[in-house]
């Protein structure tokens, strides 16, 4: 099977994702892809390009960098992006998920231009910057809207792209699955949006950022809801008989604890804030602390972060019953984000 090359704009600006837990600023890029800061606020509407639940079963990770230097700031001044980065991605929890199937839809009608498939579903950091030979988007779909408009959707699943060139799309016509190819090392779908050429922030495509915002820009508003503005979320949440791993929690289908095993909780977040304090506490079914562990303060922005709380083994086995864990952020004193979940032994 042949594969039709694509060739295009906004390549070079998909993702090269967070490493570890740090969100490190990037070495200034030599070129910038240019923001558009004249694109017409209508003629392209966009509806939310996933088939997932952002809050339930997806999370934005990034959004556009406004920031025209070597900085990077989303459209609300935040540190929701890293540097160049030239569109939004909307990531899934693991790929646990990932191998399940996530739908990725058309945004807008329009007729499809280009694409890419047969690049494997292998994280940049196993495969290597090099091996991507450019192909940073990976398996990508590229569609027309019309009057300049395009969407280019990267990082696709291997084998899953369901339309070819010159297919006509409906707003949400599944055209392929979020997977793991180009420079990626977590599974999202990364939207780019351009006009005549140019990349737009679909988010706020006029002026600078601005913490005020409301972010609706091209999407519809549904789309615009479900994107609302976050300063971190809560991407995983679980329970394991061991001890557990950043590379654990991505790779998702952790084996649940035992009545004999020892009690982990976890929790993984996303675009936590400098400052920012965690706490996840362990309590058992009768309502006694198990444990309590609290991280010190965030020193920067970190695109993830995970941490658990947990006790070995008990001689006489773990009661049974519901053993609840509650997770918190503080920030400033007060709790910005919190989880309660739960497992039965
Ligand atoms: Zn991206």
């Amino acid at each position: 099977m042949k594969f039709a090359p694509i060739l295009l704009a906004g390549l070079a600006a998909a993702c090269a994702p967070p490493a570890s837990q740090a969100q490190d600023p990037q070495p200034a890029a030599a070129t910038k892809a240019p923001i558009s800061e004249k694109a017409p606020v209508s003629g392209l509407q966009l509806d939310f390009p996933v088939a997932c639940e952002i809050g339930a079963t997806c999370e934005v990770q990034n959004y556009v960098d406004r920031d025209p230097g070597p900085g990077a700031q989303d459209y609300r001044c935040g540190s929701n992006t890293y540097e160049a980065h030239g569109g939004v991605d909307i990531r899934i929890p693991d790929m646990a998920a990932q191998a399940a199937g996530v739908e990725v839809l058309a945004a807008a009608p329009g007729r499809v231009a280009r694409l890419r498939d047969g690049v494997p579903d292998i994280s940049v950091t196993e495969r290597g910057k090099a091996a991507l030979q450019g192909q940073d988007c990976g398996n990508g779909i590229v569609v027309d809207h019309g009057n300049g408009w395009e969407t280019q959707y990267c990082h696709l699943a291997r084998g899953s792209l369901k339309v070819k060139v010159g297919d006509q799309v409906a707003a949400g016509t599944p055209i392929a699955r979020i997977g793991l190819s180009g420079n990626t090392e977590y599974p999202h779908l990364h939207l780019t949006v351009r006009k005549d050429g140019t990349m737009v922030d679909p988010s706020a495509p006029e002026g600078a950022c601005d913490p005020a915002s409301s972010g609706a820009g091209l999407w519809s508003a549904p789309a615009a809801q479900a994107m609302a503005y976050k300063s971190g979320a809560v991407l995983n949440t679980g329970f394991a008989g061991a001890p557990v791993s950043m590379a654990a929690i991505e790779a998702g289908g952790l084996a649940r604890p035992t009545a004999a095993s020892a009690l982990v909780a976890y929790v993984r977040a996303i675009n936590l804030q400098g400052g920012d304090i965690q706490e996840l506490t362990l309590k058992a079914p009768d309502g006694a602390v198990v444990v309590t562990s609290v991280q010190p303060a965030l020193d920067r922005a970190k695109a993830q972060y995970f941490m658990m709380a947990g006790k070995k083994a008990q001689a006489n086995g773990w009661p049974r019953g519901r053993y609840v864990a509650t997770y918190a952020v503080k920030r400033g004193g007060k709790v910005v984000i919190s989880r309660t979940f739960d497992v039965a032994l």
